[in-house]
């Protein structure tokens, strides 16, 4: 197969083309995260988007394609999932992965060796490991881990790389919960020839809207609020440039990381609760943190729905919400392995977004793999706790929180 023809089939396969948005343009957010891209089954009239668990597509006649040919580069229960995404979105085109990571490390496979990325220093352990063990020290790529909070650090980083080809940032940041102006990264990115990638995981489109401030690219761990249940593990890209999504997509292809049918369908039910339950998970951590802050064992409190945090402002501006991610200082270490053992509702566990509340040790577990220098630099140690506040009754939450730190 020469070179177009394998282009036009991958295009068919993905449904790069035919994307038609005129249908559901007009729609509010929930309604197109409960109709989806497609919606009910054209042939049925299913309700719930059919699950095609099906790894191949018999072909009508050679030359002849139903749209679909092998669930590795295209499946119809994906297809629906990635549209619906894009569409939430405001992109062209939302690639679903089998996890975050295979997202994050997909999208890196548009630069190479001698390229610089610059990525917020408070950053996702898993991501800080991917960059850092792998693609530097392995494949060549430079990475610098910046304050992106600091607009003058960023571009003394840019005087110092001239080979930055991207900025990736995750805003709130995890754990510390700093606020990027994405607007201005945007700017500066593209004065200097690079894109924007934003991790918009914390957030979702339904709080956040990176490409309306500019953003080149979104990625997503979907494990956590846009799969909401803690039972899938998934990832996404969205893009909104084609030629950027040309190559991206050959090597999304290539790499072999599809998500599965089975996960894609068990997305789209989650999709259609996403924005209720993130403003009751808003509405939950707002009086969680209100209980932390007055409580006498907690030293700091970090939430960005918080009026007292410093980036309070540029939230309000730049965000329809604030998510439900507190991080919190306790006041000795002790009185940290204490609540970790004596909570009862909340679960010591990693992970975020989804119903049932989750708390972590970030400095041992979410960021076990981050060096002490840059941890300790950020105020990562060891009497911080990040909770991911869930759905259950906030009077509980508080009750469970409030005998852990007794
Ligand atoms: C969890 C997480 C990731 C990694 O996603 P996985 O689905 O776990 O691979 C990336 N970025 C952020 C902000 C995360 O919280």
């Amino acid at each position: 197969m020469d070179e177009s023809s394998f282009a036009s089939l991958a295009k068919e396969i993905a449904g790069l083309t035919g994307i038609d948005r005129t249908r559901n343009d007009a729609w509010g957010y929930s309604t197109k995260a409960i109709h989806g891209y497609q919606g009910r089954d054209p042939q049925t009239g299913a309700i719930s988007y059919p699950l095609y668990q099906s790894a191949t597509f018999a072909h009508p006649a050679l030359g002849e394609s139903t749209g679909f040919a092998y669930s590795r580069c295209g499946n119809p229960t994906v297809l629906e999932l990635e549209n619906t995404i894009a569409q939430l979105e405001g992109g062209l085109k939302a690639l679903a992965f089998s996890s975050g990571t295979a997202a994050i490390s997909t999208l890196l496979k548009l630069f190479g060796s001698g390229d610089c990325i610059l990525a917020c220093d408070d950053i996702y352990g898993g991501t800080y490991r991917l960059f850092h063990d792998v693609y530097q020290d392995r494949y060549g790529m430079e990475f610098d881990f910046v304050d992106f909070t600091d607009l003058d650090a960023v571009r003394a980083a840019l005087a110092a790389h001239p080979n930055t080809r991207a900025f990736f940032v995750e805003t709130p940041t995890n754990p510390m919960m700093h606020v990027f102006d994405i607007r201005a990264l945007a700017d500066l990115a593209h004065q200097h020839n690079a894109i924007l990638v934003v991790d918009n995981t914390f957030l979702t489109s339904y709080f956040q809207r990176p490409f309306d401030l500019g953003a080149d690219v979104v990625v997503y761990s979907g494990t956590k609020y846009l799969c909401g249940h803690n039972d899938v593990i998934c990832g996404f890209t969205v893009l909104k440039d084609e030629t950027l999504l040309q190559r991206h997509f050959t090597d999304y292809m290539s790499e072999g990381s599809a998500l599965p049918p089975f996960e894609a369908w068990l997305m789209l039910r989650s999709l259609k609760t996403l924005s209720v339950r993130m403003d009751r998970q808003e509405q939950n951590a707002c009086r969680i943190c209100e209980f932390l802050k007055q409580h006498p064992h907690v030293a700091d409190v970090y939430y960005v729905g918080d009026p007292d945090h410093p980036d309070y402002e540029l939230s309000t501006r730049q965000c329809s919400g604030f998510g439900a991610m507190i991080s919190f200082r306790v006041d000795t270490h002790q009185r940290l392995l204490d609540v970790l053992e004596r909570v009862k509702i909340i679960a010591f566990a990693e992970s975020l977004g989804g119903t049932e509340s989750l708390i972590t040790f970030p400095q041992v577990q979410t960021h076990g793999s981050i060096p002490d220098e840059m941890t300790d630099a950020l105020g990562i140690d060891d009497r911080l706790l990040r909770l991911s506040v869930g759905l259950e009754d906030v009077d509980d939450l508080i009750s469970d929180l409030s005998a852990a730190l007794a």
